[in-house]
């Protein structure tokens, strides 16, 4: 039996860059996974192609797939419905094929009750490192603007417990090589290979 790919869930709080750290990686040459093309209602944007970069549907469409249970998570963001096709993740995962979703965070928690063995990367904003030195370099800022930062900082550290994975922004390139890296250190886990190790020995 084909072993079964690994589910990645990257996600993050909003404006973090998800989707450019996302499109960087699927547009470098040695990347072996395969990009869960989402659903929504929201209008394609110049230059964005059905069926590439979405799936784009009427509200009345998607809710019917809601319905039939056709989406493995979905959540309304600012207004849309945006949602993940559960038939080509299965069937990607059930054929060996790692598969990358790129959701927002309501989302990602859905996916976690479902598939608690896929991999969840929460890519942080570098600011939650800034933040520190910020605080420390006094008398530059006011104390509510660095009230307000704090409370930020708080709730999307308090977003990260559901992750098994935190990646700094800090620059596109370096986020994606930490998260290539998780990818391959997900596939050396001993769980992992002492079951391909146990199926090969019970073969014999
Ligand atoms: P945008 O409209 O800018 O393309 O995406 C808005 C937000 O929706 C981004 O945070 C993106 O990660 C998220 N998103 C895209 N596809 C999905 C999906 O299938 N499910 C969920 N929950 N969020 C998604």
């Amino acid at each position: 039996m084909k072993e079964r790919g690994l589910l990645i869930v990257l996600s993050g709080p909003s404006g973090v860059g998800k989707g450019t750290v996302r499109k960087e990686i699927f547009s470098q040459k040695d990347t072996n996974l395969y990009y869960s093309i989402s659903m929504t209602t929201r209008k394609p944007r110049e230059g964005e192609v059905d069926g590439i970069d979405y799936f784009f549907k009427s509200r009345e469409e998607f809710e019917d797939l809601i319905e039939r249970r056709k989406l493995l998570e979905w959540a309304e963001y600012v207004g849309n419905y945006y949602g993940t096709p559960i038939d080509y993740v299965e069937e990607s995962l059930q054929s060996g094929k790692d598969v990358m979703l790129e959701i927002e965070v309501q989302g990602a928690l859905q996916v976690r009750e479902a598939f608690p063995e896929g991999l969840f990367i929460f890519l942080a904003p570098p600011s939650l490192s800034e933040l520190k030195n910020r605080i420390q370099t006094r008398g530059t800022e006011t104390e509510e603007l660095i009230n307000n930062r704090m409370t930020v900082a708080k709730e999307e550290l308090e977003m990260m417990d559901a992750y098994d994975y935190v990646v700094e922004n800090d620059k596109v390139e370096l986020a994606c090589e930490r998260i290539k890296a998780i990818v391959v250190a997900e596939h050396c886990k001993r769980e992992r290979v002492a079951n391909r190790y146990k199926q090969m020995l019970e073969v014999e």
